[in-house]
């Protein structure tokens, strides 16, 4: 059984990442979403993380062999706990190659195993990430083509706005 594992901050999940999950869960048997509990990003955080739990289990609601789960500490441990062969990464445009090679190629140098799987987006959603997404919606802005529903009902009801 072929596990893959794709982590992130997904505060919130954006029709970005659900493209990237439908791509994935392709490729392997099963496709765990990890929610990282200690994300760099943690601190500009509008969700708590089982906030984006949630909302990842509605979006993903019928989507067979996907699975959402919140991880704490180190990626390569999570990959060994929940026994993944690869990590999928979603790649934008440039901006985030830097960072992902930083991150495989740290990985690979600390375990030899470690493989990762770089997916694109379709190119309609090559631009929205969830900062964006937090940005436009505190000064208002129509979000409503970058995130799925229920997302959107989220940040309607959250108390930035
Ligand atoms: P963000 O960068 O939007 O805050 P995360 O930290 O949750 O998102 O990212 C989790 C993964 O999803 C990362 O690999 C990121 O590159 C990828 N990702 C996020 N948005 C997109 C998108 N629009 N297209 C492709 N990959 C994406």
């Amino acid at each position: 059984m072929k596990i893959g594992l794709f982590p992130g901050s997904f505060d919130p999940i954006t029709n970005g990442h659900l493209d990237v999950i439908l791509r994935a869960k392709e490729l392997f048997d099963k496709l765990i979403v990890g929610v990282a509990v200690n994300d760099s990003k943690t601190s500009t955080s509008m969700f708590t993380v089982e906030e984006r739990q949630k909302l990842l289990e509605e979006v993903c609601k019928g989507i067979p062999k996907v699975e959402i789960l919140i991880f704490d500490g180190l990626l390569l441990e999570a990959m060994k706990k929940y026994k993944a062969v690869a990590v999928v990464r979603g790649l934008r445009a440039i901006s985030d190659f830097e960072y992902e090679f930083q991150m495989a190629m740290m990985n690979r140098e600390i375990c030899n195993d470690y493989e990762t799987v770089f997916l694109m987006a379709s190119h309609s959603y090559s631009f929205v990430s969830s900062r964006m997404i937090k940005e436009l919606v505190r000064f208002g802005g129509d979000v409503s083509p970058f995130v799925p529903p229920v997302v959107l009902e989220a940040l309607k009801k959250h108390k930035h706005i």
